[in-house]
This record gives structure tokens, sequence and C-alpha cells, in this order.
């Protein structure tokens, strides 16, 4: 956008010399414009999981005489529960990393212990999906940040490659070093992205039509935590895909040398 400048403050140094302090305030309109959307919509999205949980508070009230209706609106309330905290923790993960805080933890993390992490915290889901999880590409690289928001990164990621990929499947995380960078990639089989959805999809709690109809349960935040969590690092999130044949999500991240007490320093310098 255009600068628009206004005058902040103004000094009458001589009778016909004014010093005029000018400030552009466009940047300052464009952050207060994305606070109040995201309250916004937060609030939208709050309203139906909220909705949902009183109202099966009161059918289970009502049904009280019949323990087989209680039970079916029971799990249906742990459920709309468990979604409310996702929804809730995520929301308040992407406020941090949308706020002008400093990243906690700032320290030089092996990509080795970001990839475990983030393969760890899915395997489960992975199992129960039917999705075999791979880890490939080189080990021994770095960089410099935090690593629990760089493994819940790639963590989210692999979640979307698991819930958006058919049974049976494959999906793989590959490590590479090109230079000063270092690429951690998820690649699916699954359904893939319309190429009209590939820009809109890292926009908080925009999700494409196909993943709406699958009912993932996914609260279409994954992504912006996701480009919000490598922009802090000096990074970027590059993204291929096709429907019908996958998708390969990259996160490309400033790459530093291994520690001095890290073994693969001795066999390679970068
Ligand atoms: P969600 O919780 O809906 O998965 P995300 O922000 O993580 O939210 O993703 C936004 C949307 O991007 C998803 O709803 C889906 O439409 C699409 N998407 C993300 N990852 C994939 C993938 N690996 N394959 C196909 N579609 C994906």
């Amino acid at each position: 956008a255009e600068p628009r400048l206004v005058a902040v403050r103004a000094t009458r140094i001589s009778p016909r010399l004014v010093l005029l302090v000018l400030r552009d305030i466009t940047e300052k309109e464009r952050v207060e414009q994305m606070r109040r959307d995201f309250v916004a919509n937060t609030s939208h999205e709050l309203k139906t999981p909220v909705g949902a949980v009183s109202l099966l508070a009161e059918a289970i009230e009502s049904a009280a005489d019949d323990p087989e209706q209680v039970r079916i609106f029971a799990s249906r309330l742990t459920g709309e529960a468990s979604r409310l905290a996702l929804l809730t923790s995520r929301i308040m993960n992407l406020s941090r990393l949308q706020s002008a805080d400093d990243l906690t933890a700032e320290r030089d993390v092996s990509v080795d212990e970001i990839v475990a992490s983030a393969l760890e915290a899915h395997a489960i889901q992975a199992a129960s999906a039917g999705v075999l999880l791979h880890r490939g590409g080189v080990k021994g690289v770095y960089v410099r940040g935090d690593a629990q928001v760089l493994g819940e990164a790639v963590g989210n990621l692999v979640a979307n490659a698991i819930a958006y990929s058919p049974q049976g499947s494959a999906v793989a995380v590959g490590v590479k070093a090109v230079d000063d960078i270092v690429e951690i990639s998820v690649t699916d089989r699954g359904i893939g992205i319309a190429e009209g959805d590939q820009d809109r999809i890292f926009e908080r709690f925009y999700r494409a039509d196909q993943a709406r109809s699958r009912r993932t349960g996914g609260t279409g935040l994954g992504l912006s935590i996701v480009k919000h969590a490598v922009q802090r690092h000096g990074g970027e999130v590059r993204l291929w895909s096709r429907p019908g044949k996958g998708s390969t999500f990259t996160i490309r991240l400033p790459r530093i040398d291994a520690p001095l007490d890290d073994p693969s320093r001795k066999r390679k310098r970068k």
C-alpha cells in the first residue's frame, strides 16, 4: 500500500521554518485491521462448538431417564469439548506467533530433533488412518530457533498430510541442505489442493471445500500457524500440489553450522 504520512509533531524552529515529524500510518492501520479481523473471525468460529456444547448438555439433562440417549449425547459432548480445546490452543499459539513478543527459547536446534518430534507426535494418528510415515534425506543439519515452535510447525504439516491422504498411502518427510538453506518437506499422495486454493489455505480459518466435506475435524488454523512460525524464523513455506495426485509443503529455513559438540561437525563441515 501507498505510505500515508501524518504529522505527529510540529515544532517551529524559526518564524519561517517549521519542523514536521511524519509517520507512515499505513502499516499500523494494517496491523490493527488484522487484529480486529482475527478477533471477529475467532469469535465466530468459537460460537459453533460453544453452542453445541451447551445444546448437548441440555439434551443430556432432559434425556436423564434414557441411559442409551445419555451415552450418545455424552460422547458427542466429549467430541465437541476436545474440538473446542484444540481450537483454543491453536488460537493462542497463533496469536502468540503474530504478536511482537520475542520467541522464548532461541537456541541451535537439530533438524533431526524437529522432524523426530513431529513424527512421534503423529504416529498414533498415522497408525489409525493406515498411513505409513517415512523419514528421508540428510541428517546432522541445524537451524537457529525455538525447537517447540518449529516441531509443531512440521507436525501440523504431517497431521494434514495424514488427514488428507487415503488409507494405505505413504507420507514422507525429507530434509535437504542446499547452501545456507535447510529444506524440510512433507509429501503426501492425497487429495491435493486446487490451484485457486493454494494461496488461500495459509489464511486463518480458510479450508478448501474438499477438506470441509471430509470432516477431518480441522480448525483451518494449522497452516497459518506454520506460516507465521516459519516467518518468525526468517524462513518461508512453499507448496506444490496437484488435485488427485498429492501435495508437497516445503519449509525453508536459514541453516547454521553444527554446534561444536556435534559429532557430524568433525566428519563434514558445511
Ligand atoms: P485444517 O485444520 O482445516 O486442516 P489448515 O490450516 O491446516 O486447516 O489447512 C487449511 C486447508 O488446506 C485444509 O482445510 C485443506 O483444505 C488444505 N490442506 C492442507 N494440507 C493439505 C494436504 N496435505 N492435502 C490437501 N489439502 C490440504
